[in-house]
């Protein structure tokens, strides 16, 4: 999608600092980084949202769950524990609608999240 953010970002037309990539999905860092490691794992198909991501099938959503494992084992945090978060629709905060995973860790996380 044209006008999506995130697809201009798969594309490389929007710069993204890349961690890691899969056939169907990348990870890069987010641009305004909440924790020592806030990574963004998104499809690089576009999905509006975790809904839409589910009901792709084909293993699509483990590919998104897994890249965020390895960047989290990649980024030294995978035992200290890290948070997948895919905030979903207005009230929980999502603001890019092409479905994103973030991963967040590196110092201890708050719950509830506020
Ligand atoms: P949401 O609020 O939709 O769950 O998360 C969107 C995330 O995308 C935010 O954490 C925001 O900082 C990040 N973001 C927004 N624009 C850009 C960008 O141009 N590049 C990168 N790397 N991250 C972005
Ligand atoms: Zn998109």
């Amino acid at each position: 999608m044209a006008d999506c953010l995130f697809c201009r970002i798969v594309a490389g037309d929007v710069p993204a600092q890349r961690v890691a990539e899969t056939a169907r999905a990348i990870a890069f860092r987010d641009i305004n980084p909440q924790a020592p490691t806030h990574v963004l794992v998104i499809p690089k198909d576009h999905y509006p949202d975790l809904a839409a991501l589910a009901a792709a099938g084909g293993g699509l959503l483990d590919e998104v769950a897994a890249l965020a494992h390895e960047v989290a084992a990649d980024e030294g945090v995978s035992e200290t524990g890290y948070r997948v978060v895919l905030n979903t629709g207005p009230q929980a905060g999502q603001t890019v609608f092409h479905a994103h995973a973030h991963l967040l860790g590196g110092r201890p996380l708050a719950w509830p999240p506020g």
